[in-house]
Parts: structure tokens; sequence; C-alpha cells
């Protein structure tokens, strides 16, 4: 072992759009905007509503409870960071305040076997230094 382990690329956490995105993950709340004047919800944070282009975005807190929408099975990866986790899983996520967002399920022992679309999973962060990146692990069943 090295202290040069690879480390997985991360934002700009001062980007115009989404800083305030980030800067809410360091409390571990997933921040989202809807528009104030047609009330679609916006993902991921920009200037302007995707449904009717108004600038009047309101920024909201989900309760990082949602479904798998699709996924997939990563087994294979040149990256020195990604390359040391696979096989890991990529998933959309459809957060139930209706963010869908990219991000990895992890908590699964086998990922081949142990995701599936649909799946109930709940945000879990992974911790860096001003900020916190927004994976899901699933949800066991009640
Ligand atoms: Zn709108």
């Amino acid at each position: 072992m090295t202290d040069q382990q690879p480390k997985r690329p991360l934002p700009d956490i001062n980007e115009p759009d989404t800083r305030e995105f980030w800067q809410a993950t360091a409390n571990r709340e997933f921040r989202y905007q809807q528009c104030a004047n047609c009330g679609t919800v916006v993902w991921h944070p920009r200037a302007h509503c995707t449904g009717c282009t108004n600038g009047d975005l309101q920024w909201q807190t989900a309760s990082g409870l949602g479904n798998v929408y699709s996924f997939s099975v990563v087994r294979q990866s040149y990256h020195p960071f990604f390359r040391n986790l696979v096989p890991y899983v990529v998933a959309y996520v459809d957060l139930d305040e209706g963010p869908r967002f990219l991000t990895n399920v992890v908590g699964v022992a086998d990922p081949g076997e142990d995701v599936h679309i649909g799946q109930r999973v709940r945000v879990v962060w992974e911790a860096h230094d001003e900020f916190n990146i927004p994976l899901v692990e699933p949800v066991p069943a009640a």
C-alpha cells in the first residue's frame, strides 16, 4: 500500500449552477430545483427551467429515498480509481420527489444479482473534505 491510492474524479464545487447543490451535501442534504412558474422538477441544477425556460427555480431538499430506474454492472474499467471497484453498479435512481440522478449502488454483496429495476434505495454519502457524494444502497425489505 502507498499513500498514492487513485482518487475518484471529483466535481468542481464552485461551478455557478451546481455550487448550492454541493454546499448542501456537506450537511448530507440532497437538494434539487423546482420551477416556481410551472412546477417542473429540474435536475441537474441549472439556471433555467427545462419545462418553460423560466429562471425562477427554487431549491428543495429530497428525502433521499427512491427507486432504481435502470442500471448496469461495470466489470472492466481502465480508470485507476474505478478499476479497483469492479464489478460495481452504475444506476439511474428516481428520487421520490422526482429528480433522476446517475450514481453508484453500494452495499450489495453481488452486483450482478443483488440490484434490480424498481428496487427501493436510499442515499448514502461518500465523505470528502468540503462536500459529500451521493451514492445509494438498497433499503432492506420491511
Ligand atoms: Zn417551469
